[in-house]
């Protein structure tokens, strides 16, 4: 755990008593800090008791007369589409509004790092899709290298939960747009931005809100190293602003699909071949096509900018491609579970939004897609035509509805998993795929993506 620093003899006030939270408020005591404590859920007062914490309204006038800060959670609005109550009170009585990520990074160093032989260094990495695959990647790669190394953030432990850090150590920190939104402190030593599409636009007011979320992570005065997928226009703004000039080599610029060129320092994939430039010649070369954790071209995005950040730390390029062939891949996202009389079944559960579904479709061929689930903002056409698709089945409360929009393919409707499952592996002829990639929120049928991909693997075992 991090201890707080900041805070000895001060009340801190935590809102949201979700895994995050209550390793904050552990984290502000071990500091020296008095917290107190809200959660909308009926059993917050015995979640207060657990965390040896003290319950107060937090939405009542005078809540933060002697409050340092409120620490709130991720899934709780802190703006849009509106602030929670308790965070509108904070602000409206002048009290700073932060997160466990600003704390981390005001209380990770300490004094004992005088000691170190070489300095801990933090990698943190954002983006719309590819954040948990990149980063359980680097945190790979670095185990493989023999690197101390800590995964934490929107993956694994919350990041005050983490031990304090050893001599030489790396911390891989994935961070959602709504860390990044709110941290008051973010001062990585190593930034990943893998790429950008529209999602959680609810929570930012648009696109650009979106955007200007994740942008955070890079303002001035930001980290030593950049690494930034430049695909989209809004990396290359990213790209080109924290820059000096084209032989800047803050920044390394990653592509899955274009070759890069130029005398900065680049690492692109194209055609299933990792290529590392700089100053205009390459350096490294890796073929991606034989990795089977990380199948596609979405993944192979994924593998140069874990590259990339490992590069950027001195690792060698044959200790990263042999760490690359032992990856497993992540439960949930492009995962080859069964294989029966040549036909595959993947489990990309995590497929919640058009873009990552999209991908999904593009790293297979001869698809028996099952899709369908709470649809999100900005239609399906994006996915269309989907020339690799053979046939969709629609899970999903409004299945039919998904069913219409998914024009010019072969649609059946199935409601639900089980039917679902079984259709396509019926169906499914040597050679195919029956992939889950919903393009959809699984919350009108499951509590979590995770669950859903679990439902498909038990239905997968089922017809085997
Ligand atoms: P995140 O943590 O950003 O949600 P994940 O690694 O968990 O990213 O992957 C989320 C979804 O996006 C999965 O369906 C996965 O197959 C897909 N995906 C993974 N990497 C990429 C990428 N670079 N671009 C687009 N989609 C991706």
């Amino acid at each position: 755990m991090i201890p707080v620093q900041g805070f000895a003899g001060k009340t801190v006030a935590v809102l949201g008593l979700g895994r995050s939270g209550l390793a904050t408020v552990t984290a502000l005591q071990a500091g020296g800090a008095d917290a107190v404590v809200w959660d909308d859920s009926p059993d917050a007062q015995e979640k207060a008791d657990n965390a040896d914490a003290s319950l107060r309204d937090l939405t009542k006038p005078n809540a933060y007369k002697d409050v340092a800060a409120l620490i709130t959670s991720p899934g709780i609005p802190h703006l849009y589409p509106e602030p929670h109550p308790a965070i509108a009170r904070a602000m409206a009585e002048g009290c700073p509004v932060d997160n466990d990520i600003g704390l981390f990074f005001r209380s990770f160093a300490t004094s004992e790092w005088d000691n170190f032989e070489t300095i801990p260094k933090i990698i943190a990495v954002t983006g719309s899709n590819g954040k948990s695959t990149t980063s359980a990647l680097i945190h790979h790669i670095l185990e493989e290298a023999g690197r101390p190394t800590q995964l934490a953030g929107n993956i694994g432990r919350g990041v005050l939960d983490i031990d304090e850090a050893h001599d030489g150590e790396v911390i891989v920190l994935e961070l959602s747009s709504y860390q990044t939104d709110l941290a008051r402190s973010l001062t990585p030593d190593v930034a990943v931005f893998t790429n950008l599409s529209p999602d959680h636009l609810d929570r930012h007011a648009g696109h650009g809100g979106y955007f200007a979320a994740k942008r955070r992570l890079f303002s001035e005065g930001g980290p030593d190293r950049a690494v930034i997928g430049i695909d989209e226009p809004e990396g290359l703004y990213i790209a080109n602003q924290m820059s000096e000039g084209p032989t800047d080599d803050r920044v390394i610029r990653v592509s899955s699909g274009q070759k890069l060129g130029g005398d900065g320092w680049n690492v692109f994939a194209r055609k299933g071949f990792l290529s590392e430039t700089r100053k205009g010649r390459q350096v490294a070369s890796i073929d991606l096509r034989a990795i089977a954790g990380l199948p596609g071209a979405h993944n192979h995005q994924n593998a140069c900018a874990a590259f990339a950040a490992c590069r950027s730390l001195g690792i060698g390029p044959r200790v990263i491609e042999q760490a690359l062939h032992s990856f497993k891949g992540l439960p949930h996202r492009s995962q080859v579970i069964a294989e029966r009389d040549g036909v595959r079944f993947v489990n990309d559960s995590k497929a919640t939004n058009v873009d990552s579904a999209a991908k999904a479709l593009a790293a297979f061929d001869k698809i028996r897609w099952i899709c369908g689930g709470l649809e999100k903002e900005g239609g399906l056409e994006a996915l269309l035509p989907a020339p690799t698709v053979v046939k969709a089945y629609v899970i999903g409360r409004e299945a039919g509805a998904f069913a219409m929009k998914l024009k010019g393919l072969d649609v059946e409707v199935c409601g639900d998993m089980a039917t679902a499952v079984a259709k396509a592996a019926a169906e499914a002829k040597t050679g195919e795929t029956v992939l889950l990639a919903p393009a959809a929120a699984s919350f009108d049928q499951y509590n979590s993506f995770e669950k859903r991909g679990d439902d498909f693997v038990e239905q997968v075992a089922k017809t085997l």
